[in-house]
């Protein structure tokens, strides 16, 4: 990269930092040095290819301090939300998959555990889950029941000493080679739905790592069948009484969270074009120099800096107390969305190299496919808000 813009930093345009308070900002500028350091876009882009996930990013995880997000004690960071989504952003900067396997350990998987754990449960995993001694994963999705997700038909049946899981999951990141999924199945006795701690090697689970995915390639999905597996009543986290009871709040959290990741994924994506274009010439002169090429980049900007704006609000919302489903719903889609379309803005001015993966931008544009579907679709978190705001249900 020779020449340089006269503004660097999209960030800088809006003066995010500004809006942040000292702890944000210190949290923001040292994740973006650790991830600075110890990125490898080579090694990243090779693991795209293969499909393939690498320890190293446990150990690039490492460096980003003890996982855990929000959860206070056990070792692990307790941060706010608006704090979790100012990392968010910094970690869908570096890379999609990176973030998705990060937050769902450190979010889905160990919020989960906090909120429907007994301290006894909670002592038991997550200091070593904060420390990535214990890798986590969340499975609540099955073949049949993806929007539905609470139609959900994996069955727990009581039996003396624990409990018998029988049913099918799908899609669950990090399942293929962590060490404890947090699985949602129905008590065949009362039918409510009851979190477990399926561990690794438990006979009657045995994972398949779903082939063939063209985005969030480096995150390893899972597709398993629970065949009579055999829980132990002290994996059965039973501090929670409904399924609603603080899981709603683990996926609203998370919900916003992956909005600041996708929103990260666009600022990477648009720093990288920005360059290109600056470096390029055509015709004698910079790319970025033709009007066609500037409205391109603005556009993008301007989708950057709503996005932004929009998850720094939600985060402070969320923060007082303030938010309701259905802003978190409405957020979440919208920046999907909007950094899909921005990506591809991104991805079109850096010409025929914009669909080569070491220039930056063709990887967020297929991640960000994913990115808009999991967590509540668009369609879903759409309807979500809308059901708030009309109080009529388009969707149920
Ligand atoms: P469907 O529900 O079949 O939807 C298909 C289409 O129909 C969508 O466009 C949807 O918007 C639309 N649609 C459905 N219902 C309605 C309606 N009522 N009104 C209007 N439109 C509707 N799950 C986990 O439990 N753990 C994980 O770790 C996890 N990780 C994932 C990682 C990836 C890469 C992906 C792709 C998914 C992951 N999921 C995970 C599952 C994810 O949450 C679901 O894919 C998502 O909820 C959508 O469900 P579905 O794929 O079955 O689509």
């Amino acid at each position: 990269s020779g020449r340089k813009s006269a503004l660097v930093d999209p960030l800088q345009f809006m003066q995010l930092d500004a809006m942040l308070s000292a702890g944000e900002r210190s949290l923001r500028q040292r994740a973006r040095r650790v991830l600075e350091e110890g990125r490898d876009d080579k090694l990243l882009n090779e693991l795209y290819e293969r499909a393939e996930f690498s320890p190293a990013l446990v150990d690039l995880a490492k460096q980003l301090g003890p996982a855990g997000l929000q959860i206070k004690g056990n070792g692990c960071p307790g941060l706010t939300q608006s704090e979790t989504l100012v990392l968010a952003i910094e970690l869908g900067r570096l890379d999609a998959s990176f973030a998705t396997f990060y937050l769902v350990h450190s979010g889905l998987a160990m919020a989960s555990i906090n909120v429907a754990g007994t301290p006894e449960q909670k002592a038991r995993w997550l200091p070593r889950m904060a420390r990535y001694e214990l890798i986590g994963a969340f499975g609540l999705t099955e073949p049949d029941y993806g929007s539905n997700a609470t139609g959900l038909q994996t069955t727990a049946r009581k039996v003396p000493g624990g409990w018998v899981l029988n049913g099918h999951k799908r899609w669950i990141g990090n399942a293929t080679f962590c060490d404890i999924i947090v699985v949602w199945a129905r008590d065949t006795a009362s039918n409510a739905i009851k979190g477990f701690v399926v561990e690794k090697g438990m006979k009657g689970f045995k994972p398949h790592k779903i082939d063939n995915k063209m985005s969030l390639r480096i995150v390893q999905n899972a597709d398993f069948v629970l065949d009579e597996c055999f829980v132990p009543e002290d994996n059965h986290l039973s501090a929670a009484k409904k399924f609603s009871d603080g899981t709603q709040m683990v996926l609203e959290s998370s919900r916003a969270v992956v909005a600041a990741s996708a929103a990260g994924c666009l600022l990477g994506a648009y720093e990288r074009a920005l360059q290109y274009c600056m470096d390029r010439t055509q015709f004698n002169k910079p790319l970025a120099s033709f009007q066609l090429v500037q409205e391109r980049l603005m556009r993008a900007l301007g989708h950057l800096q709503a996005s932004i704006l929009t998850v720094i609000r939600l985060g402070r919302m969320m923060d007082e107390g303030q938010a309701t489903m259905a802003q978190i719903a409405l957020a979440k889609a919208w920046v999907t969305r909007t950094a899909r379309e921005a990506v591809a803005l991104c991805r079109e001015v850096v010409g025929g190299n914009g669909i080569i993966s070491d220039f930056g931008t063709i990887k967020p544009l297929m991640d960000l496919e994913a990115i808009y579907t999991y967590e509540g679709t668009y369609d879903v978190n759409m309807l979500i808000a809308g059901r708030l705001v009309t109080g009529l249900s388009a969707f149920v």
